[in-house]
């Protein structure tokens, strides 16, 4: 992803989140809405699609914010009164979502059903609403402190797209608001490892249930490493370590702050995975916790090809 692009869609994420969050702390408070930019991909690029395609665009659902569907975003916003930019940002979703509930048929539905597996419900993604997806839906969002029913509202569409779904025993690194998709599959300069941009101060989360231990060189800087099942999760180039060392730690525990610490030329996480002296890719393992599918194991992910 082109780096102006991926700040652009950083920046007004921000600011989504700042009018969306203001000042309100109710368990019922939907997260804000992703901003799909132009070269997004995944799958808030993917619901877009289908709802697109409910409203009568003849776009694939693939996931990939390319070129076709950049068009149809455009001529939807045309067409509601909104700046034609072909970023879907809040406004953009609020116009493009409809309320659907059992007995619906087509492709809303399909882009619903998908966000729902995403959430960990099996069903099949047939665009048809029959009693499996009502009772998901319902059991969705009670579980969101939403009213026990099947009707799949703004509010609802709102948890399905932008709500971090869970993975049983795991987290991404940082909060999925952080960064955008595109930076999980991203190289790194040398040895199988990633480097995640964000600013200093960001939280740094666990990833499993682990052993926590410290670093302090001038190489990792101010560091901390996960250990579970002889496994190590490597944070580097921290600006503060929240944990202390042989402390048990869960997914989605605070570690420590970011920073700019160590060999580093600017503020990021550095994120590796390491099984005995072996380094290897962890774009796979984060991009699969970004989407909120199965992880691969860690010692099945590869040694290279995540290098540049
Ligand atoms: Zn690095």
């Amino acid at each position: 992803m082109a780096r102006t692009l991926a700040l652009v869609a950083i920046v007004l994420a921000s600011l989504a989140m700042v009018v969306v969050g203001a000042g309100t702390a109710s368990a019922a408070t939907p997260p804000a809405w992703p901003v799909v930019g132009t070269t997004a991909t995944g799958p808030e690029v993917r619901t877009v699609q289908y709802l697109l395609r409910e409203r009568g665009s003849q776009i694939a659902a693939d996931g990939i914010n390319g070129p076709q569907t950049v068009a149809a975003i455009k001529a939807f916003q045309s067409a509601n009164g909104l700046n034609n930019d072909g970023i879907a940002g809040p406004l953009t979703w609020s116009k493009l979502v409809m309320d659907i509930d059992s007995g619906a048929s087509g492709n809303a539905v399909t882009g619903a059903q998908h966000q729902l597996v995403r959430h960990g419900y099996d069903l099949v993604a047939d665009g048809a609403f029959g009693p499996a997806t009502a009772a998901a839906v319902t059991d969705f969002k009670t579980k969101k402190g939403l009213s026990a029913t099947s009707l799949i509202d703004a509010t609802t569409w709102q948890w399905l797209v932008a709500g971090t779904p869970t993975v049983d025993g795991w987290s991404l690194p940082l909060a999925r608001t952080a960064l955008p998709r595109g930076e999980y599959d991203d190289p790194h300069h040398d040895y199988p490892a990633i480097d995640l941009p964000v600013g200093t101060g960001t939280r740094a989360l666990a990833v499993t249930t682990a052993t926590a231990s410290l670093v302090n060189d001038s190489s990792c800087g101010k560091g901390v490493v996960l250990t579970a099942n002889g496994v190590r999760f490597i944070y580097c180039h921290l600006s503060q370590q929240v944990v202390s060392a042989g402390s048990a730690v869960e997914p989605g525990q605070l570690v420590g702050y970011t920073g700019n610490t160590g060999n580093s030329t600017g503020p990021h996480l550095h994120f590796g995975v390491k099984i005995g002296s072996t380094n290897h890719c962890p774009q796979r393992l984060l991009l699969a916790l970004y989407d909120g599918t199965n992880p691969p194991t860690p010692s099945s992910l590869p040694t290279s090809g995540c290098t540049n």
